[in-house]
Parts: C-alpha cells; sequence; structure tokens
C-alpha cells in the first residue's frame, strides 16, 4: 500500500514516517500543500492520503477540496488538532473520509488507516480467503491449511495490493508503485521475485498470471 504523508511539522512527521515504513507501507512524505498537490497530481497510485490541515503555502483544506473537485476519490484522513473542532468538520464536508487527533495516539493512527484502505477497497470484513489460504491484514498473519506462513515484508506488500482489489488485474509497473516510494531503488524483475516467493509459500492458485498483462487474485 502507498501513502501520501503531508506534515510541516519535522519532528511529527519523522515519527509518523519511521511508523507507516515500519508498518511495511510505502510512503511519501510533503511538506506544504502545494507539493501535496503537485505529488497527487504526478501519481495517481496513491492508496490513502494522510493531511494535516495547517500547511504552508496552501492549506490542507484547499488540497482536499481541489482533490475532490477534479474527482480523485483517494481516501483523505486529515490530521487536526484536539480542540480543533470547526476544522474536523471543515475537512469532513471537504470530503475527508475520517480524522485522526493530534497529537497523534500511533495505535488508533495505525487503525484508522487500516479501517480506511478496508473500506475503499469495499471489504468490510478484517479477513481475506481463498480455497485454504487465510489473510488477515490487520497483523499480517497468513495461513495456509491452517498453518502459518511467514512472509518478507515486501512479499507482503505484494499480497496486500493484490488482496486489496480481488479480481482486479494489477500490472507489474502498478505492483511496483504500491512497494517503492521515491527514494528506494526498483529493481526489474524484483516484483516477479516476490510473487515467485508468495506462489511457492502460498500454492500456485491463489496469485494468477494475466500473460501480459500483470497479475491478480481470483475474486471469491
Ligand atoms: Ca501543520
Amino acid at each position: 500500500m502507498r501513502l501520501l504523508l503531508v506534515e510541516d511539522d519535522t519532528m511529527i512527521g519523522e515519527v509518523v514516517l519511521d511508523l507507516l515504513r515500519a508498518e511495511h507501507y510505502a510512503v511519501d512524505w510533503v511538506k506544504d500543500g502545494e507539493m501535496a498537490d503537485t505529488a497527487l497530481l504526478q501519481s495517481q497510485s496513491y492508496d490513502l492520503v494522510l493531511l494535516d490541515l495547517g500547511l504552508p503555502r496552501k492549506d490542507g483544506l484547499e488540497v482536499l477540496r481541489a482533490m475532490r473537485a477534479r474527482k480523485d476519490r483517494t481516501p483523505v484522513l486529515v490530521a487536526t488538532a484536539r480542540d480543533a473542532v470547526d476544522q474536523r468538520i471543515a475537512g469532513l464536508d471537504a470530503g475527508a473520509d475520517d480524522y485522526v487527533l493530534k497529537p497523534y495516539d500511533l495505535d488508533e493512527l495505525l487503525a484508522r488507516i487500516r479501517a480506511l484502505l478496508r473500506r475503499a477497497a469495499g471489504r468490510a470484513e478484517p479477513v481475506f480467503e481463498y480455497n485454504n489460504i487465510l489473510i488477515f491484514p490487520a497483523t499480517r498473519e497468513v495461513q495456509a491449511d491452517g498453518v502459518p506462513v511467514t512472509l518478507s515484508a515486501r512479499e507482503w506488500a505484494v499480497l496486500e495490493a493484490l488482496i486489496a482489489r480481488p479480481g482486479a488485474v494489477l500490472s507489474r509497473a502498478q505492483l511496483e508503485e504500491k512497494l517503492y516510494s521515491w527514494r528506494d531503488e526498483v529493481s526489474s524483475n524484483a516484483v516477479e521475485v516476490y510473487i515467485h516467493g508468495l506462489r511457492k509459500k502460498l500454492g500456485s492458485d491463489l496469485i494468477q498470471n494475466v500473460r501480459g498483462v500483470g497479475y491478480m487474485v481470483p475474486k471469491r
């Protein structure tokens, strides 16, 4: 999953960035509203935006309104001060999907991100099931025939992107975008390597190769 973090406070930004990366999200961080605009216009592939509302150069609310005006439906979690009820209401009215209060409770922040990502994928239920495979996104547990399977962080990132949209084909480039943020080097066959690893661990039925197009997991 690829996230855009919009936060002008360097200390808070670093804490949140470390937290999200430790959870294996690919994260891009921008520090003002105009950079947020640019990042959103350049990439269509964000799964969620964590948007601070008080930003230099362009206010967070303006960034959000512009997104919704151009029909960008990427889930947005707005961050507001604990006492700023007006901001929270303005954020929700401008098209935010949820809000989170500052200073952050980090566990709550992660839970809200997971809930929004689930909802955006049209899956209210927290478990993905296919034949003998059970996947628990919240805890990143995977079981095959009831036996826990250990995945590497990047294998997990590939699997997570695929199960977010069962039945949809993701190209190698789309999967690469989910895997890496701007700073990371992408080796050309990395996605194939992770797919190969996943198939070895989970069997070859779950992840299907759609020749010349990409990869998909079937709908249940
Ligand atoms: Ca701020």
